[in-house]
Formats: C-alpha cells, sequence, structure tokens
C-alpha cells in the first residue's frame, strides 16, 4: 500500500496543522488564522479532542477577560518516519505527531547497491530506531520516501536512471511499504527540505525559496506557507537550468545545466585533475564516495587551502547565478540552503549566494534578497518527508478518522 500524494490536506487536516506548528493556540485564534467561522471551529475541533489528536492544556485570558480554552497536539497520536535517499547519503527519522524528533540515523546512500536491497537496508534501519525508542509499530501511520526527481509520486516510482537503470520504474513505495508494513509516500528531496525548514521555524518569512544540494541540486518554493508543488511536484528543477551554451552533457538530455557544472561530483571531478590536491586530500574519485571527497574539499578550503578554495569559489558563483534566477521568477526575498552537500560548504556557498543576490537580483532595491544557511542542512529533507506523512495523512489515525487514502 501506499500514501497517495493528496494536493491539499482537509480541512481537518489543515487545523491540525496549524495547531502543529503553534504549538498552542485557541479556538478563537484558529478560527482568525483558517479563516473558517467558529461554528466549523468548533464542530472539528471537537472530533480531533474525541479521536485523541489534539488535547486541551488550561486556558488564557483574551482581551476581554473572557477565558478562552487552549489546545495542543497530542504528541502521543502517531509516529511518521521520513527516509531521504540519494546516491552517496541516507538520513532515517522518526517524529512524533507533535513533529518532534524522536530519533535520527545516518547511512550510506544507494551507491552501486540495487532497489531491494537499498530498500531493505532502510527497513532495517527503521526497525532499529522503532526498538530504539520503544515505538510500537502499530502507531506509525506511514513514512516519507524522500529523493530525487523526475517521479511519478502517484505510483511511487522514479521517472530517470539516477543512480542507476533499474531504479527507473521500480515500485519504491510499494516495496518500501511491503517491508515497513506501514503506507509509504514519495516526496521530492528538495521540496521535502523546504517543508522541513519551513517547519524547523527558522525561516524569517512565509515565501521563501531552498536550493537542495546532496549528491544533486534541485529547489523548492513556498508561497504564503503552502509548497509550491506545480503540474506533478516536480519543481524548481534548477540543478536542470542550463546557466549558459553549450557546457557538459547532462543526463537530462541538455549541456551546461548547473548540476554538471557546479554539483558536488562536478568539484570533484575538477579536483581530481589536480593530482596535488588529489593526493593532498587523498580524494578517491568514486561516484558513490562524492560527498565524502566533497566534504574533504570543503574542510580544505576552511583551512586554507587556496586549491580547494577556488574550486568551491567557482561553484559558488554558478550557485548565486542560479539562486537570482530562483528570486527573480518568484519574487522572494529569501534563499535557503540545505542539504548535506551544505554541512560543511555551506557558509562559503552562503556567502556567494548573498553576494550575487545583493549584485543582480531584479528588484533589490525593493526588497534586498538574504540568503539563509539551513541549521538541519543534512536532516531538513528527511524530516520533511515525515510532515508530509503527517499532513497527507490528514488527522493521522488511520481507520478511525478520515485516515489516508490507500491504494494496492
Ligand atoms: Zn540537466
Amino acid at each position: 500500500m501506499s500514501l497517495v500524494a493528496t494536493a491539499r490536506p482537509s480541512t481537518a487536516g489543515l487545523l491540525l496543522d496549524l495547531v502543529r506548528t503553534a504549538g498552542t493556540i485557541s479556538r478563537v485564534e484558529l478560527a482568525q488564522s483558517s479563516g473558517l467561522t467558529a461554528g466549523t471551529i468548533t464542530h472539528i475541533v471537537r472530533d480531533l479532542i474525541q479521536n485523541g489528536l489534539v488535547h486541551e492544556v488550561g486556558r488564557s485570558q483574551s482581551a476581554r477577560g473572557t477565558p478562552r480554552r487552549l489546545l495542543q497536539i497530542n504528541p502521543q497520536a502517531g509516529v511518521a518516519i521520513g527516509v531521504q535517499l540519494d546516491r552517496t547519503t541516507a538520513t532515517v527519522v522518526l517524529v512524533d505527531f507533535a513533529g518532534h524528533t524522536l530519533a535520527t540515523a545516518g547511512l550510506r546512500g544507494a551507491g552501486q547497491v540495487s532497489p531491494e536491497e537499498t530498500l531493505s537496508t532502510l527497513a532495517g534501519q527503521v526497525d532499529e530506531l522503532l526498538t530504539r525508542t520503544g515505538v510500537a509499530r502499530g502507531r506509525v501511520l506511514g513514512a516519507g520516501l524522500v529523493t530525487h526527481g523526475p517521479q511519478d509520486r502517484q505510483r511511487g516510482v522514479l521517472l530517470t536512471d539516477q543512480p542507476a537503470p533499474s531504479w527507473r520504474e521500480f515500485p519504491l513505495t510499494r516495496t518500501l511499504s511491503a517491508a515497513l508494513q506501514v503506507p509509504v509516500l514519495l516526496e521530492n528531496d528538495a521540496t521535502a527540505a523546504a517543508i522541513g525548514e519551513q517547519w524547523a521555524g527558522d525561516v524569517p518569512t512565509a515565501t521563501f525559496g531552498v536550493i537542495y544540494m546532496a549528491s544533486g541540486i534541485g529547489g523548492g518554493v513556498v508561497v504564503d506557507g503552502e509548497v509550491y508543488r506545480g503540474r506533478a511536484s516536480n519543481t524548481i528543477e534548477i540543478g536542470h537550468v542550463a546557466l549558459g551554451s553549450g557546457g557538459v552533457p547532462c543526463v537530462c538530455g541538455n549541456r551546461g545545466c548547473l548540476e554538471v557544472m557546479a554539483g558536488p561530483s562536478a568539484v570533484v571531478a575538477r579536483a581530481r585533475q589536480d593530482e596535488d590536491l588529489t593526493a593532498r586530500l587523498s580524494l578517491r574519485g568514486s561516484p558513490d564516495q562524492t560527498l565524502t571527497d566533497f566534504e574533504r574539499l570543503a574542510r580544505a578550503s576552511l583551512g586554507g587551502d587556496a586549491g580547494a578554495r577556488a574550486l568551491l569559489d567557482e561553484s559558488g558563483r554558478q550557485l548565486g547565478r542560479a539562486a537570482v534566477a530562483l528570486v527573480n521568477l518568484f519574487d522572494l526575498d529569501t534563499v535557503v540552503l540545505a542539504g548535506s552537500a551544505f554541512a560543511v560548504a555551506g557558509p562559503q556557498y552562503c556567502d556567494h549566494v548573498a553576494r550575487a543576490l545583493s549584485r543582480h537580483a531584479l528588484c533589490r532595491e525593493l526588497t534586498p534578497a538574504r540568503a539563509l544557511l539551513s541549521a538541519n542542512a543534512a536532516t531538513a529533507a528527511a524530516v520533511g518527508g515525515a510532515l508530509s506523512v503527517l499532513r497527507s495523512s490528514a488527522t493521522g489515525a488511520r481507520g478511525r478518522f478520515a485516515g489516508p487514502r490507500l491504494v494496492p
């Protein structure tokens, strides 16, 4: 079974999300935030309380002196799993119904391993986290599998030969669901990172862009608090925007895409052409070790290695140009950098993006655009995947309320 990717949450799901984001909130504030009538709020909140998803936690005084009963999410109402996977890295998280992270584990990515074996390893890691945290499988609402695109969310498959031809059309969500015995949805990694960043609450605006860099480069945009999904949730593929004519061929069929010109693989490949640098930093050059090599270059750059610094600077300038395009297309004033490639190299890239935005964003005189580095660069996407489960399952209580729509 797989969680069908619903375009919008139900009204109950929307209210749950508002309570989850606020932490503590009254019915009056819920009505103000949602635009729903007091009567609708009363009706839905009563159902949410009866189903154990929300509980009352005391009262506050309103401006007119009338006591207001306060609501909070019941964190015990369920658990969601987030699994981020790409060629070189994987992260597994468990979050409670309030969206708080219960446990995290990092492991190797898909590499040269088959989809079957990769998903089996990930399922084993989930089992270990469930055991470690004492969470019964019956409390797990579902899992969000977060990976690169292009993907078909409805069918839970990738539409690409990356990282190997065996991954194209492989039934990812069905296989992981069978292993975990919970529903699984597929989510784009950059989109999930945007959801994770929004949830972390460090982004001081409801409209912002994300540039996600791990093994590849992707993007996400949140508009007025809602993730922009485009036609089929394969949005903001900024890694496949060509920065100039000519250039290196890309797997997508274009030439000169940002990903092949400036992504970690390109930086490492350029570094490997320098024998001294390769020997000095023990760069391995294996596709499965790209992020390890990239991290070595980033550490060397931080430590003052001029060769490493020049390579990252060149990549950072290209990422800056892409950030300007993103800001100009969506009228943004904030771009967040997230993804495991920024775990060490983040500050250097953030400087380049900030400089490019301050010099070249079209509306910089009206609203100066800022670049922010995620405080959770390596885990934001996995957390976003788990939050997608909480949102897609609407009320989260399988079978007891308007639970997730299941497909065979
Ligand atoms: Zn491309």
